[in-house]
């Protein structure tokens, strides 16, 4: 007798099954690799239907969907995505880095627009899986790793303004290397006339619906040649480009103080920042940044722009960087202020500052699997 399933059915990852490609895919070359161009040869695929539920997910070879014109997610931008890597250790393993913080966000993002909830520790088992059969994408080369994109988009085939009850979940992955192949400081342009986020607003969320505004201003600052938009309300600075913000300034017992934005809603809640300010508050505890010898205390609080400005009128500003799972850790060099001389930020070796560096090169050795830090690494 075949038991009945309770229904709608719950995602379930002991449902999988696994379909390979007949024909694999060149892999380009580690040097040639262009972000996001290159997919790999497989997805992880469930749809959601408000009678049957999660399908048994399907690991099959990568491909387009057939789609309704009035789907949801067209119409209503019922999109959301998560971005992580996952890496080879020195023992030849694939592993992921912090995936516990994807899942929790992506269910609150998912929660934001309504779309059917599922567990997202099976998502986690698929995704294991999914770059264990991709194994063979991850480049081993150094400062590269396997980007992966878990989706869902809302499929419901009607123009009714509701909530999406019927979904697909997915995840792709394409290899990805370093993001600055010679690394060198950033340029940002303060944007204040267009935001980002705002008090009760989705900034918070990884919503697709968030990015597509960004992308005029973002072309607008590459026109006046600053690589990325500083986000700001009025002038407090909330993030950059699709990186969190940070800041430290020397005090007067020499100590350093590490400042960004508080997670209020108006910040994507970076799994970088997070990890930065962790390991942050555990050097000189439990873990060590190399060539950092001064105490550090990190904190959340407001930035204004005018703060930067003080604290460099002083002498006191030391760094300013930006962190994300795409660069890592990058050093910024000027901040373009309309109206106003560029804002000149201490240029150390015109690459990164020692701080960046420290940070970068650990967090960076967590993430490869040279170091273990407090079971961040799951294979
Ligand atoms: N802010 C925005 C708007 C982003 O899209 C990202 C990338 N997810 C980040 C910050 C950095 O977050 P994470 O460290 O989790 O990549």
């Amino acid at each position: 007798a075949v038991r009945a399933e309770p229904l709608p059915a719950p995602l379930d990852a002991s449902k999988l099954t696994i379909t390979l490609a007949d024909t694999l895919k060149p892999i380009p070359a580690a040097e040639d690799l262009v972000f996001g161009k290159h997919m790999s040869d497989h997805m992880m695929v469930s749809t959601y239907h408000p009678v049957t539920g999660w399908s048994a997910p399907e690991i099959k070879p990568y491909g387009p969907f057939v789609l309704d014109p009035v789907s949801s997610c067209f119409q209503y931008s019922t999109n959301l995505f998560e971005g992580m890597k996952a890496y080879i250790n020195p023992e030849g393993k694939p592993q992921l880095f912090r995936p516990d913080m994807n899942m929790a966000r992506m269910r609150r993002s998912r929660d934001r627009v309504a779309l059917p909830a599922f567990d997202t520790d099976e998502l986690l088992k698929l995704i294991q899986k999914l770059v264990a059969v991709e194994q063979r994408w991850i480049p081993n080369a150094p400062g590269h790793s396997l980007y992966v994109r878990p989706t869902i988009i809302g499929t419901r085939p009607s123009l009714g303004v509701a909530p999406s009850d019927h979904a697909i979940l997915y995840v792709v992955c394409c290899p990805t290397g370093p993001f600055f192949r010679v690394s060198r400081m950033l340029s940002l342009m303060a944007v204040a006339e267009h935001v980002r986020s705002w008090p009760g607003g989705t900034g918070g969320y990884k919503l697709a619906g968030n990015y597509a505004p960004t992308f005029m201003p973002q072309a607008e600052a590459a026109k006046k040649g600053y690589d990325q938009v500083l986000w700001c309300i009025g002038d407090k600075i909330t993030e950059a480009g699709a990186m969190n913000f940070f800041v430290s300034i020397r005090r007067d017992d020499g100590d350093i103080d590490v400042y960004t934005p508080p997670n209020d809603g108006l910040i994507l809640p970076g799994v970088t920042r997070d990890s930065i300010m962790r390991l942050m508050s555990a050097h000189g505890t439990s873990t060590t940044l190399a060539g950092i010898a001064e105490k550090l205390h990190v904190a959340e609080r407001e930035i204004h722009i005018a703060d930067i400005a003080r604290w460099a009128a002083e002498g006191r500003l030391l760094e300013v960087f930006t962190v994300g799972t795409a660069v890592v850790v990058a050093s910024v060099g000027r901040i373009g202020v309309e109206g106003k001389p560029d804002l000149e930020l201490p240029k150390h070796d015109g690459q990164m500052g020692p701080l960046a560096r420290a940070v970068h090169t650990k967090l960076t050795n967590i993430q490869w699997g040279h170091e273990q830090f407090e079971g961040w690494s799951v294979v």
